[in-house]
């Protein structure tokens, strides 16, 4: 649900400016490069790129083929004809990884590393994950044709409109997809030497899920920071959200000063990433004490609120608010107070699970 109405709210910000790019290419540091995925219906996540001397590493793939596809022509226009040699799939979710495929048509060369974790999770859930967002797609073009119909104004009706489009056409290009798996795993930390920079590829601790790795060039305090550390608010339905502002802590002691996450823009400084790793540990310490007094979920939802949160305070709300435009009859701020409930929710499956 939540995933849907955030797909919504991200194709809401498109139907205005409707740009034939999926992508906004912005430089990051000298070779280093930001692609912020412009909002569509079925969500796109933002990708990395590092120019090497003699080839491109990115990280991320987004939702399908043809948008990492895409990326790879803007990439050329916009910055350099060097082939891909490596990818890095920041973590398992479907929409960081099933543009894969893309690379590999375009290049015979092209190494894909992830965790050994996230391997092994793409083993065992993309499958049944495809058909999964296949049956939600399908399940939302219903809702969006309705919505279309039932519009009070044409901007609405537009609106609904395009994220049916788009959803048609994902359904079409996925629906015969094959997963593709890396082909390199790291358990610790992995780095590559090249002539214009050393980059690494660490993996410090569980977090959004059990295997996330971010890159960064310690020559460039830059990083990408996958669904770890980024520009929203999280999700954990597949999180450890004990470990997880552990995890960001250890991210934030490595140096860089300006990341990229899967989600939102590029950030300057640390800020963000202390401010999702409170909100965090604070929602989680609030479960835990729900769960010692056998307080049930519901109630913990109404207690625990955008407005409760000591963590939402300096700046950080206003931020989340201002990086999501509207749906059509839902304003930021709501979709922000049904992203925290979700959290709660998504929190107590987690504490409630067996270790
Ligand atoms: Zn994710």
């Amino acid at each position: 649900m939540e995933q849907s109405v955030l797909r919504a709210a991200s194709a809401r910000g498109q139907s205005k400016t409707a740009p034939a790019n999926l992508f906004t290419l912005e430089k990051m540091a000298d070779g280093v490069y930001g692609a912020i995925s412009r909002p569509v219906a079925q969500l796109n996540c933002n990708a990395v790129i590092f120019e090497n001397s003699n080839g491109l590493l990115v990280v991320d793939t987004h939702s399908k083929p043809s948008a990492a596809a895409a990326l790879v022509a803007q990439i050329r226009r916009e910055i350099t004809s060097k082939p891909v040699r490596y990818l890095v799939n920041s973590h398992f979710h479907w929409d960081h990884v099933q543009g894969n495929a893309a690379y590999r048509k375009s290049s015979t060369q092209v190494e894909v590393i992830a965790s050994e974790a996230t391997r092994q999770l793409l083993s065992e859930r993309a499958a049944p994950g495809l058909k999964s967002s296949l049956e939600s797609a399908a399940g939302s073009l219903e809702v969006y044709r309705k919505n279309a119909s039932s519009a009070a104004n044409e901007a609405d009706k537009a609106y609904w409109r395009q994220m049916a489009s788009d959803t048609e056409a994902f359904i079409k290009e996925m629906k015969d997809y094959v997963p593709d798996l890396p082909n390199i795993t790291v358990q610790g930390d992995l780095i590559l030497h090249d002539k214009a920079h050393d980059l690494h590829v660490v993996f410090r601790g569980r977090g959004h899920t059990a295997g996330d790795v971010s890159v960064w060039c310690p020559s460039k305090k830059v990083a990408a920071t996958g669904d770890l550390a980024h520009g929203a608010l999280p999700y954990i339905g597949d999180g450890y959200p004990q470990d997880w502002p552990v995890t960001l802590a250890g991210l934030g002691m490595l140096g860089f000063d300006k990341f990229l996450g899967g989600h939102g823009g590029i950030l300057t400084g640390l800020t963000r990433l202390h401010q999702m790793r409170n909100y965090i540990e604070e929602v989680t310490m609030m479960v835990q004490e729900g769960l010692r007094r056998r307080v049930g979920l519901a109630e913990m939802q109404k207690q625990i609120t955008p407005a409760s949160l000591k963590s939402l305070g300096g700046g950080y709300m206003e931020a989340l608010v201002a990086a999501i435009p509207g749906v059509p009859g839902r304003t930021s701020a709501q979709i922000i107070a049904g992203t925290v409930a979700g959290n709660v929710s998504q929190i107590h499956a987690a504490l409630s699970r067996p270790a």
